[in-house]
């Protein structure tokens, strides 16, 4: 379980960094975040595969996030696939996917569907048995959406206590984990909040899109319990007008949301072309708000590896 950066420049591709794009890979699926042009070549240097993203979730429809999906979808048409793939963005998303789909001639067999996710305040997208995945809307020149990957951890049984109250090992203690009470061997009712600890903390992992800071989603990054947060730092701080007249973020910015949401993991992503010969201000900038703030802070690079750990 891991996270990895495939690119992480922001509106131009740059010598070192490729336009957006991350893919979660977490119990068996990739999530990608972001497609931007050259996202399947930098694949190749990854063990992410094209074939086993089912889901890809578009923070806005600017190209540095969106161009490399016509690409990636007909390499995927190229190679066989058959599955369905789930494409999730901001209002407008489908239209600009079916121009995509309309690019020159290809052999896309399967299904794209698309999901246009409104704007106006956070939602519940998609969720299977073991994780959730939100979206919140976040302040960009453009209509852009942030997301929220949860893990979902089940409640832990306490098998000792369990054991104290007389319960039939076996099917009984799996009825009590999935929430049904059971009759104790000297016929007693037993409830699940009887035997059930509070499930164990799970990953959760925020990430901002292009966005001007906000401290609301700083404050819903909390409410979840986030443990890390990918945020856009396209300029050093002594570039907060730049970022303020581009609707985009500073490292200090980053900083302060990730404080906001008691995140222990802040990743800075998106990182302008003008710090492609030198990041020296920026790296410096990082060190001592890093030091002053007592954050795990990492600058993205593309191709880099951030493991999960499980049960964080
Ligand atoms: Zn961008
Ligand atoms: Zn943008």
């Amino acid at each position: 379980m891991k996270i990895v950066f495939l690119g992480t420049g922001a509106a131009v591709p740059a010598k070192n960094r490729s336009p957006t794009s991350i893919a979660i890979k977490f119990n068996g699926e990739t999530f990608l975040f972001d497609c931007g042009e050259g996202t399947q070549r930098q694949m190749i240097y990854t063990d992410v595969s094209p074939m086993k993203i089912d889901n890809i979730f578009i923070t806005h429809l600017h190209g540095d996030h969106i161009l490399g999906i016509p690409g990636l979808l007909q390499s995927m048409g190229f190679n066989g696939r058959r599955d369905h793939i789930n494409i999730y963005g901001p209002p407008e998303t489908e239209g600009i996917i079916n121009g995509m789909l309309n690019m020159g001639y290809h052999s896309i067999n399967f299904q794209v569907n698309v999901y246009e996710i409104p704007i106006e305040k956070p939602y519940c997208i998609l969720e299977s048995e073991s994780y959730k995945i939100y979206s919140y809307p976040m302040e960009h020149s453009v209509p852009t959406l942030g997301y929220v990957f949860k893990e979902k951890k089940k409640p832990q049984l306490d098998i000792k206590r369990a054991i104290e109250l007389g319960i039939n090992v076996g099917p009984d203690l799996k009825k009590l984990k999935e929430g049904y009470s059971v009759v104790s061997k000297d016929g007693r009712k037993i409830h699940p909040e009887d035997v059930l600890l509070p499930p164990k903390r799970g990953i959760s992992i925020g990430y901002s899109g292009d966005t001007l800071p906000l401290k609301d989603f700083g404050k819903f990054l909390k409410s979840l319990d986030c443990n890390i947060l990918i945020h856009e730092a396209t300029f050093d701080s002594s570039k907060k007008e730049n970022a303020f007249e581009t609707m985009h973020s500073t490292i200090e910015d980053a900083v302060n949301i990730g404080t906001i949401g008691g995140v222990e993991e802040l990743i800075l992503t998106h990182i302008s072309a003008r710090y492609d010969d030198s990041m020296e201000v920026y790296l410096n900038e990082v060190i001592n708000l890093s030091r002053e703030k007592n954050l795990n802070i990492t600058i993205a690079e593309d191709l880099m590896e951030f493991p999960l750990k499980k049960g964080k």
